[in-house]
């Protein structure tokens, strides 16, 4: 049965639209591209609902006891989209920003991410409704413990493994690791990945998504014709994404032509010293003060005049209201759901060609199934191996994104929609449903 938007029939599929209207509503921007590309699939609708809807939904209540002896009780989530191609895998984040709508987003876009480079995950995402910067590491310790004990029943190698995200890191991972292995009674690394090198972390992971980025914009650059030597950038956001991304841009002979973060950029048409700046933020924090080019706004990076654009901090940041006004030719989506759903339009019209967080920052997931690989598998690769392996992945996921996207003459995004789609609904298919 088809689904055609503005019939009855796709008003039965999607009862509760207007519940989601709101721009900048993550759950929005992931649904309204998941339901033009199952429209254009032709995707069953009973798939349709099964796959709109997330299989486990965990609101727990983490009590935590504070340094002065209080107790403060924080909420954490965990939902679990879509455990049909392999064990649900996403992040954990702590962010006084976290909803179980975004949540519910960010899992649903981790089992469209694994499907786009075609790894053996479903997807998954977690978070703690806190502000870390007001906890002591003892508290975040306790807090994290508390968490993953109140979700570990899904928790583990076969059924879902976490990883960092905002806020959350290798020593987070660690502590992840260590609860999970105290229930258990011995030591289960692969129950988390991202985890530091010395206790089976992978090698080249820290690096993984920004590479993956880079290697994505080379594809997208020849794709076009315009040469990777030269290519002017400008990257928003210089942590783990955006600084290695510009780092291994700058390598491969493009000009970083403008960088930011939270507080502030800079911009030298002439092009910035990576290496300096990374080694000026170690210092100062942020990039605020950095001598060397012209200070900036977040909001000035965006539309400054550059080949490529990669949006690597946070959500929403190119919308309706900037969308028109961005220059660049490419945009590649370092962070997750950068760009809303009615700024695509908008981009398209004016022929920019994105390059969707699905697709472009994937590099990170892929080198985390590489690790969950290594620790199962108890034999650890060097890091030529795990580079070339991620190359390889990126390179024919960016080509059958694009193949899919030329076929159906749509944007990559839909293309990479439709590929990830069609990869869940055929497991599905295959798996039946169980009654
Ligand atoms: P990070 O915390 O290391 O860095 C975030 C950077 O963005 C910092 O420089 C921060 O100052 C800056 N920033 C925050 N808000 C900003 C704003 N409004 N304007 C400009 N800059 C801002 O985080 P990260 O790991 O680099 O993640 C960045 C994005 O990439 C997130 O959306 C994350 O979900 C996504 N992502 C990360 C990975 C990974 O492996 N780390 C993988 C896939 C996707």
């Amino acid at each position: 049965m088809s689904i055609v938007a503005g019939t009855s029939e796709f008003a039965v599929i999607r009862p509760d639209k207007d519940r989601f209207l709101a721009e900048e509503n993550p759950f929005e921007a992931m649904m309204s591209r998941f339901d033009y590309a199952a429209q254009r699939l032709n995707l069953d609708p009973g798939l349709y609902q099964v796959l709109r809807h997330p299989e486990k939904q965990i609101i727990t209540s983490v009590p935590v006891k504070k340094d002065n002896g209080e107790v403060e009780v924080f909420t954490g989530i965990r939902v679990i989209h879509n455990s049909s191609r392999g064990p649900a895998k996403g992040g954990i984040r702590f962010d006084m920003n976290v909803t179980l709508d975004e949540v519910k987003a960010l899992a649903a876009w981790m089992t469209w991410k694994c499907a786009v480079v075609n790894i053996p995950f479903g997807g998954a995402k977690g978070g703690v409704i806190c502000d870390p910067s007001q906890l002591s590491m003892s508290e975040l310790e306790r807090l994290t413990r508390r968490y993953t004990s109140s979700i570990i029943e899904v928790l583990g190698p076969d059924s879902d493994v976490p990883a960092p995200d905002i806020n959350t890191n290798e020593r987070v991972m660690a502590w992840v690791m260590d609860t999970y292995s105290m229930h258990k009674r011995h030591t289960v690394t692969a129950v988390v990945t991202g985890k530091p090198v010395e206790m089976g972390g992978s090698l080249g992971r820290r690096e993984a998504t920004g590479r993956g980025c880079m290697l994505v914009t080379r594809q997208a650059l020849a794709r076009l014709g315009m040469p990777l030597q030269g290519a002017r950038v400008a990257v928003q956001g210089f942590g783990n994404v955006g600084s290695v991304t510009a780092d291994l841009l700058a390598k491969e002979g493009a000009t970083i032509v403008a960088v930011c973060d939270k507080v502030g950029g800079v911009y030298d048409p002439k092009g910035l010293d990576v290496a300096d700046m990374l080694a000026y933020v170690k210092e100062h924090k942020f990039l605020t003060g950095y001598p060397k080019g012209d200070a900036i706004t977040n909001a000035e990076l965006l539309t400054v005049d550059c080949d490529v654009l990669v949006p690597a901090a946070t959500e929403n940041v190119i919308n309706s209201k900037n969308a028109g006004q961005i220059r660049a030719k490419i945009i590649c989506e370092g962070a997750n759901g950068p760009t809303t759903a009615n700024a695509d339009k908008i981009l398209e019209d004016k022929g920019i060609y994105v390059i969707p967080d699905i697709l472009a920052n994937a590099g990170g997931v892929t080198v985390s199934y590489f690790e969950w690989v290594q620790d199962r598998g108890g034999y650890f690769w060097e890091e030529d191996v795990v580079n070339q392996r991620l190359e390889r992945i990126m390179v024919r996921s960016f080509d059958e994104v694009a193949a899919m996207a030329d076929r159906h003459k749509l944007n990559l995004r839909i293309g990479a929609y439709m590929l990830a789609i069609e990869r869940v609904a055929a497991v599905h298919q295959l798996r039946g449903m169980y009654a």
